[in-house]
């Protein structure tokens, strides 16, 4: 390994807190995983990140560190390095997570959202590689997005920007985490997933996906997939409103940006083939740029590598600071 360069990725999420070492090339070179100690607290949770860096340092002496760079699970204040909110990290709001671990590490590092990393993760290695902008919607328990044009993460004012899951699609709708009514994360993130098949068995409407719950002693986006699959019809419902949603989300950043390429990825992406023909249909039906366009939308390639790729290109950007652009 001497002579030669690496960056450290760290995806630190409110479940896992995963660290790599990946080469300029986009390859995993060492990786650490760690469960977050959220009810520890942020000291723990900074501490074992920081430990974590340290022990790959140890392991790839005699290679230089070119750059660290974090995406964090919440909304990130760029220009102080705080994690303005986070449901994810409770106790972390306004905390300075950058300075912090730049102090213990005596190194500079780059913060981001984990969504936007995982965008600009599909970007260098993945899905879009050859594309030269995409938006990505990340959708896990909720959603997340990123928008990487001219090969840069749109970040806004603040670094806020590209908060796709919160894109109302019904005014009047379920009532989302952020407080609005009707985002799309209220109708095709994992909980709302959840939520729909719990609803649909409390009025009895499927008995199949209670005794699937019951047997496994919880009711999770997974088992409603594979009721799917199976051909139950409430679980496919359930899969087909997921799609609409997601696809009336995306007709609109389709018809807003003109982009090449959309990318879903996150946990539930894994059910692409369930939601996927619902989602076209719908962006099809309500989006002109899409019919006349060679638009692409597809499911991510890294799966759940592209948030820890994407924070590892992050020393690679010429000036990722928002305050440089
Ligand atoms: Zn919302």
């Amino acid at each position: 390994m001497a002579d030669s360069s690496y960056t450290i990725g760290v995806d630190l999420g409110g479940t896992n807190l995963r660290i790599a070492a990946v080469s300029p090339e986009g390859r995993f070179i060492e990786k650490i995983a760690l469960d977050t100690e959220v009810k520890e607290g942020r000291e723990r949770v900074v501490t074992d990140l920081c430990d974590a860096i340290k022990e790959l340092e140890r392991r790839l002496k005699g290679s230089k560190l070119a750059g660290i760079g974090i995406g964090v699970a919440g909304i990130i204040n760029l220009a102080n390095g705080t994690v303005r909110q986070s449901p994810n990290l409770p106790g972390w709001s306004d905390f300075p997570v950058r300075d912090d671990i730049e102090r213990r590490l005596r190194t500079h590092v780059i913060l981001e959202n984990d969504a936007n990393a995982a965008a600009l993760g599909e970007k260098w290695v993945g899905a879009g590689r050859d594309a030269s902008g995409l938006c990505m919607m990340t959708v896990g328990t909720g959603i997340g997005g990123g928008v990487i044009l001219d090969g840069r993460i749109w970040h806004g004012m603040d670094g806020m920007a590209g908060e796709l899951g919160h894109m109302t699609i019904d005014p009047n709708g379920a009532l989302c985490g952020c407080g609005n009514l009707g985002c799309v994360e209220a109708y095709a993130g994992a909980s709302a997933i959840t939520r729909m098949a719990a609803a649909a068995i409390r009025v009895g409407r499927s008995p199949e996906l209670a005794r699937e719950a019951d047997a496994l002693g919880e009711l999770t986006a997974e088992i409603v997939y594979i009721k799917a699959k199976q051909g139950d019809l409430v679980a496919r419902e359930i899969f087909e409103m997921v799609g609409r949603s997601l696809g009336v989300a995306l007709a609109n950043l389709i018809n807003i940006f003109n982009l090449p390429l959309y990318v879903v990825g996150g946990g539930v992406a894994r059910g692409w083939d369930a939601f996927a023909p619902a989602l076209m249909a719908e962006v099809r039906k309500r989006s002109l740029v899409y019919r006349s366009s060679s638009t692409r939308i597809e499911p991510s390639s890294l799966g759940g590598e592209a948030g820890l790729l994407g924070a590892a290109y992050l020393p690679h950007m010429r000036d990722p600071q928002w305050k440089n652009q």
